[in-house]
């Protein structure tokens, strides 16, 4: 596979590099997200989750507000100097959607749900335009072999930025989790591909805040390059997953946890020999 590093709006990806970018699951309305971007600002973040079109098991439940949110996400996320927006993709004519309303200074990581991980005619649409990088999560139900097989169709169709999400596994033995845990194969994808890797822990684990904590504490000493992450300003309102939104009271404790992981990876590798920016 192609080495993967790339810079994206004034942030570097590869193998070496380490963003946080944490958001709402689902958009809900301007004032939670004016919230949270401004959250984000205080402790000097410039990336972001934010869902307008969302992949639901069930058809009568709540299913993003769609294009219709994204002129109020675009604008506040200038505002506040938000830089990338990681925003999943269900229909290529999404991707017109967010191109009409994005100004130029905010960028969009496409994210690939779990669920359309072997939705080829998608992966090829991706694939194709080369503005946006990729954010791929592995499918929940398949090999790793299969994901990454799969990732081939987005960098086979031109489009080289595509950062591998690792979000847990479909079983029944992940219970009490929502899905089986896989962080353990950050450093397998290291090693398998030249694809930068980011852990999903509110996805991952799902109901329990306690454990997502554990879970990023994991995934981010394994050497992950990334951390999408579910937050909320009153996680009990929230219109999707709310069990596994992290309030914005915890988030400066959560993220010096986080900080701690990242810097025993940082030690941890230079023991081994790998030089590793801090
Ligand atoms: C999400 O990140 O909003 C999401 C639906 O994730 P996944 O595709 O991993 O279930
Ligand atoms: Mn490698």
């Amino acid at each position: 596979m192609t080495n993967i590093a790339f810079t994206y709006m004034g942030h570097n990806f590869s193998q070496q590099s380490w963003h946080v970018f944490a958001g709402l699951n689902a958009v809900d309305n301007p004032t939670n997200v004016e919230k949270v971007f401004a959250k984000l600002k205080s402790l000097g973040i410039s990336c972001t989750r934010m869902g307008a079109y969302k992949p639901r098991t069930r058809p009568n439940t709540f299913q993003g507000h769609g294009e219709s949110c994204l002129p109020y996400v675009f604008a506040l996320a200038a505002d506040y100097g938000i830089k990338i927006i990681a925003m999943e993709v269900t229909h290529e004519r999404q991707l017109e959607e967010i191109e009409k309303h994005r100004p130029t200074s905010v960028g969009v990581m496409l994210q690939i749900g779990t669920r359309n991980a072997q939705n080829f005619e998608l992966l090829k649409a991706v694939g194709a335009q080369q503005k946006h990088p990729v954010l791929f999560k592995r499918g929940y139900g398949i090999t790793l072999e299969e994901s990454l097989s799969a990732c081939e169709y987005i960098t086979s169709h031109g489009n080289s930025k595509v950062i591998f999400c690792l979000r847990g596994m479909k079983s029944l033995f992940a219970t009490p989790h929502r899905n089986f845990v896989d962080f353990a194969h950050v450093p397998v994808i290291h090693r398998l591909t030249n694809m930068p890797v980011c852990i999903d822990p509110s996805h991952a684990v799902g109901a329990s805040i306690e454990d997502i904590f554990h879970v990023t504490a994991q995934g981010t000493i394994a050497g992950a390059n990334m951390l999408l992450v579910d937050i909320h300003p009153q996680p009990s309102t929230a219109l999707v997953d709310a069990a596994q939104a992290i309030s914005l009271d915890l988030l400066e404790k959560y993220f010096y946890d986080v900080d701690i992981s990242r810097q025993a990876y940082v030690k941890r590798s230079q023991l081994f020999g790998v030089a590793v920016p801090a």
